[in-house]
């Protein structure tokens, strides 16, 4: 059995689910079940038109959900077979229904509680699910629909929430692995779960990733694939950097480092189930199905280059913490990490010296709160203008003179922060947002001027 996840690109038109469904009875033997995502911007549109609604501009919030709605009925019609389209067409409308009664009640509370962006933003999985599987039948494949959300069990953090892996392990093999088993394509939305009573939860932005490694490891796949728009992990973020190399093979730890510090085409927590239960993850080439894509394995990769890829973060949020009352005392770090841990904010990366701290965050939620809270034991600067660039690979730990390298390719660039992860297989800087792109040229001429052929196509 294998898993294979489809995002939101590779499912967004007819055109593109037809594309799934060659993909994916090309690969029948193997006994897949299938993991979507929402059609194409479907989750970003949702959630914007709650915004609308809840602002108090519910006109405008009505007829951007019509358009959402007749996107999905035109790019479903096609890859419906003509006496199921009254059935599917019926779930689409009685979906954006309910999605127009809950707008109503956004417009009512004047704000969006973390419980309605994870009822809202489930609906583009819910619906792209169902259509999905409808397609595979359309193609002549035995596509069988799952509520993800009877299988995939998590905690109560809404827009965050975590899985509990071994109920969802024990629903999976027992409700889902038959069907794989006697032949039927199972299509479940990533993405989405509910807790123990019963509330929609989801798994955070990206998380459809995560979903297909927990199916993975439920039904014991032997791989997982992650079907995407790009060739695979790239040695640099293409919206960055376009002209980036595949990388062909890569280690959990790396590519978790990777996704960790911004490379979105896999979502970071993807690693976690499929390292517990030791499955390789594929990351392939929805447009591309041809191409060998990246393979995501446990042992460690050679490579003759120091570094794999390079990922970055755009935007985050660099705080200076500096006490001079705290020369020579101890507990400082402790008190400054208490206020991120009471806000449950992680921190990214972080520099210290005797009296003065700096961090890196992207989650800003709490900003304000963290700030007033950190004011009372030191003073806080703020910079939000500041980009992370993350270098990875597990020769890092080994090579002597890296750090002169960076800093020779990044001579005319000014480097805000310089650290070497715990990991030990990163070496991230921070610079200044204007200074991105150069910064990552600059980097990626110095680190992949020469590949190692076996690890990266040229
Ligand atoms: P999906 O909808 O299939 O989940 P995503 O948009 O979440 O796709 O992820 C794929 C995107 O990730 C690519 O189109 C690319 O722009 C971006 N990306 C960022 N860093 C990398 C990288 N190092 N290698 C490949 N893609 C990357
Ligand atoms: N549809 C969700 C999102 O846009 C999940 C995913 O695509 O992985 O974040
Ligand atoms: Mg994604």
């Amino acid at each position: 059995m294998i898993v294979m996840k489809f995002g939101g690109t590779s499912v967004e038109s007819a055109a593109a689910m037809e594309r799934v469904a060659g993909i994916v009875k090309a690969r029948l033997v193997r006994k897949p079940v299938v993991v979507v995502s929402a059609m194409g911007k479907t989750t970003n549109r949702l959630l914007a038109i709650a915004e609308k609604a809840y602002k108090g501009d519910r006109d405008e919030a009505a007829r951007l959900l019509e358009e959402l709605a007749a996107y999905t009925l035109q790019e479903a019609r096609p890859v419906c077979e003509e006496r199921e389209w009254a059935e599917v067409s019926s779930f689409i409308e009685a979906h954006f229904h309910e999605l127009s009664a809950f707008l109503d009640e956004l417009a009512g509370l004047g704000e969006f509680p973390a419980q309605y962006v994870d009822l809202v933003s489930s609906y583009g999985e819910r619906l792209s699910s169902r259509i999905v599987a409808a397609a595979f039948r359309h193609f002549g494949m035995d596509g069988v629909h799952v509520d993800a959300r009877e299988v995939i069990v998590t905690d109560r953090r809404h827009t965050q929430a975590a899985p509990l892996c071994s109920r969802c392990y024990a629903k999976l093999e027992e409700r889902v692995r038959p069907m794989a088993q006697a032949g039927k394509v199972v299509v479940m939305g990533g993405f989405i779960g509910s807790t123990q009573d019963g509330f929609t939860t989801t798994l955070g932005r990206g998380g459809s990733d995560f979903s297909a490694s927990i199916v993975g490891a439920g039904i014991g796949a032997e791989e997982i694939q992650i079907w995407t728009d790009v060739d695979g992990m790239l040695t640099c973020d293409p919206r960055i950097l376009p002209g980036g190399h595949r990388v062909k093979m890569i280690s959990f730890a790396e590519a978790a480092e990777l996704a960790y510090f911004g490379a979105k085409v896999l979502h970071p927590a993807t690693v976690v189930p499929a390292v517990e239960k030791n499955i390789p993850v594929l990351i392939l080439n929805s447009r591309n199905p041809e191409n060998a894509g990246t393979r995501i394995v446990a042992e460690r990769v050679p490579c003759a280059n120091t570094v794999k890829s390079i990922a970055c973060k755009r935007n985050i949020v660099v705080l200076n913490v500096q006490s001079l009352r705290m020369l020579m005392a101890h507990g400082f770090l402790k008190r400054i990490f208490d206020v991120f841990d009471r806000y449950q904010t992680p921190v990214d990366m972080v520099t210290t010296s005797e009296v003065s701290v700096s961090l890196t965050i992207d989650n800003t939620t709490h900003l304000d709160e963290i700030c007033a809270d950190l004011r009372k034991i030191a003073e806080v600067s703020v910079d939000d203008t500041s980009s992370l660039i993350c270098l990875v690979g597990d020769n890092i730990r080994e090579t002597a003179g890296l750090g002169a390298r960076v800093f020779g390719a990044l001579r005319s660039i000014n480097v805000r922060m310089i650290a070497q992860g715990a990991s030990l297989l990163n070496l991230s800087v921070v610079v200044a947002d204007v200074d991105l792109k150069a910064a990552v040229e600059a980097l990626h001429a110095e680190f992949f001027s020469t590949l190692d052929e076996e690890v990266f196509e040229a």
